[in-house]
């Protein structure tokens, strides 16, 4: 199985967002989204729900739902941003911009906190981008990371992805294969993902280190 290390640089967004905390990223959720989609479509479960009746009148928004599970499923994210320029592989105006300025990030430009192509990341993340950025300028890659902010401003994301910052450091250097992005990765793979423990445990072999 093909190992490729990561360093701090590669997951560190020109936003100041740190792509292991990201809700998308390595998630086991697409994959079982696919599963479900998968299961459906054998049984033609589209036509079934297309069909008027009492028992069941909530499957008359089953097109709906097929929108948003086709769209957990296909938002995998394997990679950082930085590596395939992008959320989720697609292009990204401020790593644009970023690159075209020649720079490394936000961090470096004299516009950092006043720009306007942040707005879309306000719903979700707030100011986090900005206070991240301040960080990576004063203290660099390597040490930037242990004091972010949280990834998200809704309430109880901790909850949800308890393990996101425990495991995001061994995450670095687990043993994908390239160019998994924007769809979901093998059985195998993902079997080590579908639950945090697992994913740990594995991680603690591949690496021979003790469960921290
Ligand atoms: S793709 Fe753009 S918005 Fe998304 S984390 Fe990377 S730099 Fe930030
Ligand atoms: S103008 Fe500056 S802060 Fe805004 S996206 Fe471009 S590089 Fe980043």
């Amino acid at each position: 199985m093909e190992r490729i290390t990561m360093t701090d640089k590669d997951f560190t967004s020109c936003c100041g967002l740190y792509c292991p905390d990201c809700i998308w990223f390595r998630n086991n959720f697409s994959y079982l989204a696919k599963e479900l989609l998968d299961r459906l479509k054998e049984v033609n479960f589209e036509k079934y729900a297309s069909i008027k009746s009492p028992f069941g009148s909530e499957l008359q928004h089953y097109r709906e739902f097929l929108e948003v599970a086709n769209f957990i499923a296909k938002n995998y994210c394997a990679e950082p941003c930085r590596k395939v320029g992008g959320c989720a592989g697609k292009p990204c105006k401020i790593m644009l911009c970023a690159e075209s300025k020649g720079l490394e990030g936000c961090w470096q430009c004299e516009e950092m906190g006043s720009c306007e192509k942040f707005d879309f990341l306000k719903p979700r993340c707030g100011d986090t981008p900005y206070r991240n950025l301040l960080k990576i300028k004063e203290l660099g890659y390597e040490e930037w990371i242990k004091e972010r902010s949280p990834h998200y401003i809704i309430s109880g994301r901790d909850k949800i992805h308890p393990e996101s910052k425990s495991i995001s450091r061994k995450i670095q250097s687990f043993p994908f294969s390239q160019g998994l992005l924007c769809h979901v990765p093998s059985l195998d793979k993902l079997k080590a993902l579908l639950n945090p423990h697992a994913a740990r445990s594995y991680l603690n072999q591949a690496e021979g280190g003790g469960n921290r």
